[in-house]
């Protein structure tokens, strides 16, 4: 009976600390690494939309419908193939001369029109939509948060709780997204998005022409998408890294050009 008691309990102990793992060591996006993360996914989309107002009372979101559906339609061209069911994908272009794009934790998404006129085609669009989606997938923003800041603060942010905590909570969150992710989530974003991309039919080389761009601007200016930090990989790893990649995917894919071209001409 002592045995079978002990045996009992432990099947109870092995079992809480089953249940503990799979609630929490999750695999992240297309063929990512699983990892502990402690935020739950609902929690993490309601601080996202908390997130967003913000973004939304501070920003000038573009008034031109047709590019509002365009750059939705070609961000969930590719969203659909995000490993995330839960995850809330929005599509917004915001009005501004930055050189910049953002995602926060969930699923709402950012491109200014200042990103929009150094692109020349949709190819080169999907590339920087399909690196901000490979972030949400891969959840990158709960898993550098999860370290530096109380869960229950992030819980209450969720909540749309107004306290210092929670203004704090919410600086971090705004700050991961504009300042860019650990060098090692960049460039799991990076191979995420040319997953979504040549799922969704694009022209993968479009990712190279795209970060090609950024490198030149970089001469002039550090701080181009997602203001590219010291832990920022240098554009020239990643380049070749995406070339690599590329190589062995079979060639050719949409440019979608045209469509862009004629886009481009209404951008104020
Ligand atoms: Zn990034």
């Amino acid at each position: 009976m002592r045995t079978g008691l002990a045996r009992g309990r432990g099947q109870r102990f092995s079992f809480s600390i089953l249940l503990f793992f799979g609630l929490a060591c999750a695999a992240t996006g297309p063929g990512g690494k699983k990892s502990l993360i402690f935020i739950g996914s609902g929690t993490e989309v309601s601080m996202g939309k908390q997130a967003e107002k913000e973004v939304l009372a501070q920003s000038k979101v573009l008034a031109d419908t047709a590019w509002q559906h365009y750059v939705s339609r070609v961000g969930q061209s590719l969203a659909q193939f995000s490993e995330r069911r839960d995850a809330a994908y929005s599509f917004t272009v915001l009005e501004s001369k930055e050189i910049n794009a953002f995602a926060l934790p969930g699923g709402p998404l950012y491109i200014y029109t200042g990103l929009l006129k150094l692109m020349d085609d949709e190819a080169e669009l999907a590339a920087v939509l399909g690196h901000e989606i490979g972030h949400v997938d891969g959840r990158h923003a709960v898993r550098q948060m999860q370290p530096m800041v109380g869960i229950s603060a992030l819980e209450a942010l969720a909540f749309g709780e107004k306290s210092p905590a929670t203004r704090q909570a919410l600086n971090l969150v705004l700050g991961i997204a504009l300042t860019g992710y650990s060098r090692s989530h960049e460039l799991e974003a990076d191979q995420f998005g040319l997953v979504y991309m040549q799922k969704a039919g694009y022209d993968p080389a479009g990712t190279v022409r795209m970060f090609g761009k950024l490198g030149e601007m970089e001469k002039g200016e550090r701080n181009v998408f997602e203001k590219l930090s010291a832990s920022h990989p240098e554009t020239r790893e990643r380049i070749a890294k995406l070339e690599a990649e590329i190589k062995r995917l079979p060639a050719g894919g949409k440019t979608g050009r045209e469509t862009y071209q004629q886009l481009k001409k209404r951008l104020p």
